[in-house]
Parts: C-alpha cells; structure tokens; sequence
C-alpha cells in the first residue's frame, strides 16, 4: 500500500509550475510582451466561469478556508476534492477565481499543461480540440451531491 506521497510531490509541483508561470507571464507583460504564454489557458477558464462550481475569493478568504481545514489539507494534499466544497462567493474587490471543488487557484491551474478539471470540463489539450459541452446539470454543478 503507498503512503499518497508520490500524489502529494505532484501536486506540490503542479502549484509551484502554474504559479510560476503565471509570475513569469505578468513579467513579460510588463516589459511589454504581449505573446500569448498558454494558449489553452483562456478556453479553460472560460470553461470555469460558466460553472457553478468557480467561487471568488480573495488570499485572505482562500487561506482562512486553508488554515480552518489544516489538518485535512495536509492529510489530502492532491485530493483536496475529497474535503468539502468551498462556500460560494461571488466576484467582489481582490477576488480571484478558485474551484469549490478541487480547491485550486484557477489562473495558476490553467496554465498546468495536464492538470484536469475534477468534473471533467477540461481534461488537458485533447479533450479541449473536442470540444466536450458540459450539461446544464454540470453546469450548474448538481451532480457531485457535495453541493
Ligand atoms: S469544476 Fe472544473 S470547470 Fe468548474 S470551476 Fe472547477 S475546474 Fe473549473
């Protein structure tokens, strides 16, 4: 039986790889670069804010979900689906989008070539060249039964 670790460093380094590129890709805008980094990363995201499962939520909100689940974010660390889903909020001030259900900082995840989402709206570049519509129910994220 494994101990979850090989999960847990892959997880680690999907974050560290979304986040870096999302700090790499501002810098080339602020020196002017235009280019788009990840192409696939605008479909994706489209794809999240026209589901019921995105919430807006700012560092501040984000950790405090972290910090009051701690024991379980570490325990589940590359599962987090498996701890309940995130309150919904919608876009205020310094709000950022994030998955209800798998937790994650969505600019960031994107931009992760084979990251997938958890109810498979987009599952790495092929299934995006498919172009798989996700049901109404999907959609509105009813068929988790987590709410
Ligand atoms: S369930 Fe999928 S499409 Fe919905 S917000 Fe999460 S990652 Fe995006």
């Amino acid at each position: 039986m494994g101990c979850g670790c090989g999960k847990k460093v892959k997880a680690v380094m999907d974050v560290v790889e979304g986040n870096v590129k999302l700090l790499e890709e501002k810098v080339r805008q602020m020196v002017g670069d235009e280019t788009e980094y990840v192409p696939y990363v605008a479909q994706r995201l489209e794809r999240c804010l026209g589901c019921g499962q995105l919430t807006w939520m700012t560092v501040g909100e984000y950790a405090g979900f972290l910090m009051a689940n701690a024991v379980d974010v570490v325990k589940e660390f590359g599962e987090l689906e498996k701890l309940p889903n995130m309150t919904r909020f919608e876009k205020h001030d310094g709000a950022g989008m994030y998955c209800r259900r798998c937790k994650c900082y969505l600019p960031a995840k994107a931009r992760v070539k084979d990251m997938e989402c958890p109810m498979g709206r987009w599952i790495g570049i092929k299934v995006l060249e498919e172009n798989k519509v996700p049901t109404e129910k999907e959609n509105k994220g009813e068929n988790n039964g987590k709410g």
